[in-house]
């Protein structure tokens, strides 16, 4: 046997362990770089993580890698590090983390080649001889004088806009060594806006406190009303980091109204940006991560995964609206960005600025830490500041599309004032429930334990949780009655109200169900740019981070609901939510409004809102939390377990709570469980759930490390699975 060593792989699959295989010692092995390694009857992606002399393991019986995929590694040390750290953090399967870190397009095989651009230059600049094509070959003739013209050469791009099929045109030329190619590595390199906003005294105090700690770590966070100008406080600091030849990573939740952001990075810093989010393809996300990686450009703007992006000069990361959900990654490899973010930022010793008019709890709790700023602002830069939250009470209203009376008349007023009207409903579909009047038959998922929505346009009922749908009866199923009523509102129907309504004002639908269409977004959110009276509605992707200065209304039509949910988050989420929304309002110059419906004005948490502010009713759930031990002043980790009987689940966690109290200190911990998850059954698998609960974060640490060695070792199988959510969002 030729002489070889023993190299470790990550492999993405839910297993807590490396595999080995042999690896040939003239092979020249750098961590981070991807093998096709022969894995049981086919083969599968690894990516190395170290190589030994020795192994564990029957020597004879380790199988030799297959082939290499990469030149260069696709993780850097760094990236690999920080996998590793989220791995033990989050206690997820090592290599599952891994390969979460690269762009979705290189976590198969396909074979990593830098997307650099070629450039074609003329071999010769000889007039005559491109003058001599002019007969014989028209078509070369055009592109050899456009060269002729360009001496620096051009690009692919360029040659497309001379003839569309300049590829096969330039291969004859290169085959005649009229002309070659070389890589253009060029850097993109910003243009700065030469005319920027003035600063308020507000934001000019904050960039002077900042701007001295670029150099090393820190967390800042801006918490700042809504339409404070945070976003200006970015720009400045993102052009401070590039004037130092860095690189910034810039995290947005994931929205519909992202276009609006990336407008304004282009007028502010020119093409030296990428973006990354899910509306593009995995090729397009693979693309701006090379770039990215590759120096090519200095901003990368996207939304949770971003965070992964690879560079040489990573100089900042910021977090906009760093309280949103979306940042939570819910399955496969569970972890949050925000967090994972700090971490980052912190082994690179570079600083991370978290922004936020509605702050989350944990942030607001961590600002007692040395390591974070806290900074404020209590006033846009604009005319007028967000508008107060006026409850509208409607229990005695009759309703028209789910608005009340007087909410109808509001709107009226505004869209009289050529005002913009935003619409907020987080329901989409048009009717959330359908049921037979005679016998009180609901349409119910098959999968899963949830009601069917019923979506008109599509004449089908839908479940928002599996996508099944079936058609809509048009008797009952049970008693065979022809009356079949549907209840309640979805933006569907919302949008059809408003629509015959108000024949003439143009009603923009935002949701989901709508924006799968990019032409059509785009052409919605012109219509919101142009500044013309018309009205927003929408579910939770209107609720974020936009800001266009003609609304001047913002609505709620259903905040109740979560004054009665049984999560102990949806409390501040609420707050957080109406805070969003109303601030949308008022940001140009024209006085906004902000109205909510509610059938509770007298509850404490709607009573705060119309006398508080964000800050204070966010101090008062925090003390809340506190005395009840909920995060984040406990810290909270959920084994999840699903199968097809509910009686597996449980006993599957049964087996690892078992595991749990065999550890020492394990009885400080709160635990809770096994229970039956909230809903039960969801896309046909049975759910249960344990949770351990606990203030002091070292018993917790010291009870999993302890524990998770022999729970790790509980294979899952499509029969029965489970995992970890550390730091879960819910209990
Ligand atoms: P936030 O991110 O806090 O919601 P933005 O940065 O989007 O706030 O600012 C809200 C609005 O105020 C934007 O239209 C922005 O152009 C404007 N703005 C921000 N800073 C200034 C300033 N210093 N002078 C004038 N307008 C400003
Ligand atoms: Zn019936
Ligand atoms: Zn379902």
């Amino acid at each position: 046997m030729p002489p070889s060593r023993f190299a470790a792989f990550a492999i993405a699959l839910p297993l807590y362990r490396a595999f080995e295989y042999r690896i040939d010692d003239s092979e020249a092995v750098v961590a981070g770089t991807r093998y096709r390694l022969p894995f049981g009857q086919g083969t599968r992606t690894g990516v190395l993580l170290s190589v030994s002399d020795s192994t564990d393991y029957a020597a004879e019986r380790i199988k030799p890698i297959e082939a290499r995929l990469d030149q260069r590694p696709v993780l850097s040390e760094h990236m690999l590090a920080l996998a590793k750290w989220m791995s033990e953090y989050y206690l997820q399967p090592t290599g599952e983390v891994i390969f979460q870190c690269l762009p979705s397009y290189l976590r198969g095989s396909r074979v990593y080649q830098s997307l650099r651009v070629k450039r074609w230059q003329l071999v010769d600049s000889d007039a005559d001889v491109i003058d001599e094509l002019q007969s014989r070959s028209p078509r070369q003739f055009e592109i050899g004088l456009a060269l002729l013209r360009q001496p620096g050469g051009m690009t692919a791009a360029q040659l497309k806009q001379i003839n569309p099929n300049w590829h096969a045109v330039v291969r004859a030329m290169e085959s005649k060594q009229l002309l070659r190619w070389e890589w253009v590595d060029a850097a993109v390199n910003p243009v700065i806006a030469s005319e920027l906003p003035r600063l308020s005294d507000e934001q000019s105090a904050i960039l002077g406190q900042i701007e001295p700690r670029l150099r090393h770590f820190a967390v800042h966070l801006l918490d700042g009303i809504t339409g404070s100008g945070k976003t200006e406080i970015y720009l400045r600091l993102i052009q401070a980091r590039l004037a130092d030849g860095l690189q910034v990573i810039y995290l947005v939740p994931e929205i519909g109204l992202t276009n609006q952001l990336i407008d304004r990075v282009r007028q502010r810093f020119g093409d030296c940006f990428a973006t990354s989010h899910s509306s593009l393809t995995e090729y397009q996300r693979y693309r701006a991560w090379d770039r990215f990686r590759r120096g090519e450009v200095r901003i990368m703007l996207g939304t949770r995964s971003t965070l992964f992006s690879q560079c040489e000069r990573l100089g900042m990361i910021i977090i906009d609206e760093e309280h949103d959900h979306s940042y939570r990654q819910q399955d496969g490899v569970r972890y949050h960005a925000r967090d994972v973010a700090i971490k980052r930022a912190q082994m690179l010793d570079i600083p991370i600025v978290l922004g936020s008019a509605t702050a989350s709890l944990e942030s607001i709790a961590n600002c007692e830490r040395d390591t974070w700023f806290h900074y404020r602002i209590d006033h846009r830069p604009t005319r007028y500041p967000p508008p107060p939250i006026q409850l509208i009470d409607v229990r005695n209203s009759r309703f028209e599309f789910g608005c009340a009376a007087p909410t109808l008349a509001r709107i009226e007023s505004h869209l009289a004032q050529s005002g913009q009207v935003l619409i907020y409903l987080n329901r989409r579909g048009f009717a959330p429930v359908v049921m037979c009047h005679e016998c009180g038959w609901q349409s119910q998922c098959r999968n899963c334990d949830a009601r069917l929505t019923l979506h008109q346009s599509l004449q089908t009922l839908l479940c928002h949780h599996c996508g099944f749908n079936q058609a809509i009866p048009e008797t009952c199923p049970d008693c065979g009655h022809d009356e079949i009523r549907h209840y309640g509102i979805g933006t569907e129907q919302l949008e059809q109200g408003l629509r015959s309504r108000y024949p003439d004002t143009p009603v923009l639908r935002v949701d989901r169900d709508v924006i799968s269409s990019r032409d059509a977004l785009k052409a919605r959110l012109q219509q919101l740019q142009s500044g013309e009276s018309c009205i927003l509605i929408g579910t939770q992707m209107i609720a974020k981070g936009h800001d266009y200065p003609a609304i001047t209304l913002s609505v709620v039509l259903d905040a109740d609901q979560a004054l009665f949910s049984a999560s102990y988050r949806a409390s501040e989420s609420l707050v957080q939510t109406l805070f969003q929304v109303s601030g949308r309002s008022g940001r140009g110059d024209r006085v906004g409004e902000a109205i909510v419906q509610t059938r509770f004005t007298e509850h404490p948490l709607m009573q705060a809102l119309q006398r508080q502010g964000y800050r204070e009713i966010a101090a008062d759930l925090l003390q809340e939390r506190r005395l009840l031990g909920f995060p984040p002043c406990a810290r909270a980790v959920i084994f999840r377990a699903d199968a097809l009987e509910l009686k597996q689940a449980l006993v599957k966690l049964e087996e690892i709570k078992t595991l749990l109290g065999q550890a020492r200190h394990f009885e400080r911990l709160a635990s809770v469980g096994p229970i039956p998850a909230l809903m039960t059954r969801r896309i046909g698998r049975y759910r249960a759930q344990l949770c351990l609960l606990s203030a002091d974060f070292q018993a917790l640490r010291s009870v999993l490390s302890q524990a998770m060695p022999a729970i790790q070792e509980i294979a899952s199988s499509p029969r029965v699975s489970w995992n970890v959510d550390v730091d879960a969002y819910d209990l």
